[in-house]
């Protein structure tokens, strides 16, 4: 006996035909990416939890500095504005908080190398270190040109 390998066409839902407009819709183009959307917000699902852990990461990461700055800044050496003292300010002021002589990283990588950290009052820091980069930069305070973001060698 000879087995019929071809399977009948298959017959639509009742309901198709009962509403052809809205069977045309669910055929369209747009749809036919169905699974691929659902596949996409499957990844999606996955993407906003890897960000979600790397937000979390991140508090951790600035709440480490912000306990480490504390402590670099009561060491007796860091006790005064390096900027004030190297551009020759009359009355070195009190340093308050850190420069990050080579930024701190496309992705926070420097953040936390203390090395790269200048000790720095108000006056200088932020406002006159980064509005007098070249300046800076003779004094040592920034990093060369290019190297800026980047761990130096
Ligand atoms: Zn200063």
């Amino acid at each position: 006996m000879k087995l019929n390998k071809t399977k009948p066409p298959r017959k639509h839902a009742i309901w198709l035909g009962a509403f052809p407009k809205q069977s045309q819709k669910l055929n369209s183009p747009a749809l036919a990416h169905r699974g691929r959307r659902l596949a996409l917000a499957k990844t999606m699902t996955v993407r906003s939890d890897s960000v979600a852990s790397r937000k979390a990461a991140e508090v951790d990461l600035k709440n480490k500095y912000r306990a480490r700055v504390k402590v670099f800044l009561k060491m007796p050496e860091n006790q005064f504005c390096w900027c004030c003292f190297w551009r020759g300010v009359s009355k070195v002021r009190r340093a308050t908080n850190v420069h990050h002589s080579h930024g701190r990283g496309y992705h926070l990588e420097l953040l936390l190398i203390e090395y790269l950290w200048i000790p720095c009052c108000s006056k200088c820091h932020p406002e006159w270190i980064h509005n007098n980069i070249d300046a800076a930069r003779d004094l040592g305070l920034y990093a060369p040109r290019g190297e800026w973001n980047r761990i130096p060698k």
